[in-house]
């Protein structure tokens, strides 16, 4: 009897939770497709980069990736995920060792990911960005604000709990601004039976409303809150095009501890934003020592083609941002 050998996928991952999350159904798209998973780079037919954008250092780190994989002469390259932004043209001129590139939503049209854990499941909700920060691709990487049906994710947690899973974490990149209303949704998931603990991100300070801050008080859910807040200095926060000050976010820290005593807040922060002065980013160590966080995902800026702040000087030097960036980090992460 002839044996065929299966072909070999291997997916590498950058940035966020919602790639992750992308990357369980790309894994199920080839498990559809007949393949095997690779136990290494090494050893596959097909490698499936799924990147991030947001920093330059990402980008940067794929190149490098696909530079080391040319070596292996076989081997399928793909690339998906938030670099897709830029024309095909464009990629193929900066990675012509890439055999094809796709948009992650024709990648995994309609599948249902393959989960690797079996206790705890990524639930999309809502999909792209309308904020417009200015540093930031997400709303040209990941398109306009889309967000899914109440009942669609209703049901999806259903059947997650129904297969075993005990905790869930809603994704979105602004989950406060869920179209069809968060805190009713925090609300119904609570009241499914064998859900034990439901967690959500990312919340953007401006949309976290009364009732949202009601719903989280309800015990299955989540004690951590993620509060990205990106600079302490109301006019930094400005050009940003963040829609709150330092004293309007300290106020909402103040009333969720109130209202949520034993919860716990981490938060993002960029320094080195071009034309942050010293007495900006002091503004910001007074914040961060106000606040509180229990972590920071600090991050020196990146100025990003395409995004508004890419017109501003980025004048801050990058030993200037390392410095800011330890000082933070030491202050809220307690890490030299
Ligand atoms: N939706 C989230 C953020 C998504 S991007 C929010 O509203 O906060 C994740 C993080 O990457 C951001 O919070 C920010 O701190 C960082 N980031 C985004 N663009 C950046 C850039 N151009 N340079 C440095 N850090 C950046
Ligand atoms: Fe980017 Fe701002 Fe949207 Fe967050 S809210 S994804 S930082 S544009």
């Amino acid at each position: 009897m002839k044996y065929k050998l299966k072909k070999k996928y291997f997916v590498v991952t950058f940035g966020c939770q919602m790639n992750k999350a992308d990357s369980e159904k790309i894994e199920a798209v080839y498990k559809k497709k007949g393949y095997k998973k690779a136990k290494s780079l090494k050893e596959t037919d097909v490698v499936i980069i799924n990147s991030c954008s947001v920093r330059l250092a990402a980008e940067h780190r794929v190149f490098g990736l696909v530079n080391n994989l040319s070596k292996y002469k076989k081997i399928k390259i793909i690339l998906t995920g938030c670099m897709l932004r830029y024309s095909r043209e464009k990629l193929k001129y900066l990675l012509p060792e890439v055999t094809q590139f796709l948009k992650i939503k024709d990648l995994v049209k309609d599948i249902k990911p393959l989960r690797k854990d079996k206790v705890h499941a990524w639930v999309s909700i809502m999909e792209g960005c309308n904020n417009f920060c200015t540093y930031c691709v997400v709303p040209y990487s990941r398109g306009r604000e889309v967000s899914r049906p109440f009942e669609e994710i209703i049901c999806e947690v259903r059947e997650l709990v129904k297969k075993g899973f005990k905790h869930i974490t809603l994704l979105g990149q602004n989950v406060n601004s869920y179209k069809n209303n968060f805190a009713k949704l925090l609300a119904v998931l609570h009241d499914i039976k064998d859900l034990e603990k439901i967690s959500f991100m990312t919340s953007n300070p401006q949309d976290l409303s009364t009732y949202i801050i009601r719903s989280i008080k309800l015990p299955k859910i989540d004690r951590y809150l993620h509060l990205p807040v990106q600079s302490g200095d109301n006019e930094i926060l400005r050009r940003m095009n963040r829609k709150y000050t330092a004293e309007e976010y300290l106020a909402l820290v103040k009333r969720i501890r109130k209202e949520i005593p034993n919860i716990e807040i981490g938060t993002d922060i960029i320094v080195g934003f071009p034309g942050e002065t010293r007495q900006q980013f002091e503004n910001t160590v007074n914040l961060c020592r106000k606040a509180k966080f229990c972590v920071g995902y600090i991050s020196k800026y990146s100025p990003r083609s395409g995004t508004a702040a890419y017109n501003f000087k980025d004048n801050i030097s990058f030993i200037e941002k390392k410095r800011r960036w330890r000082i933070i980090n030491k202050l809220i992460n307690k890490i030299n």
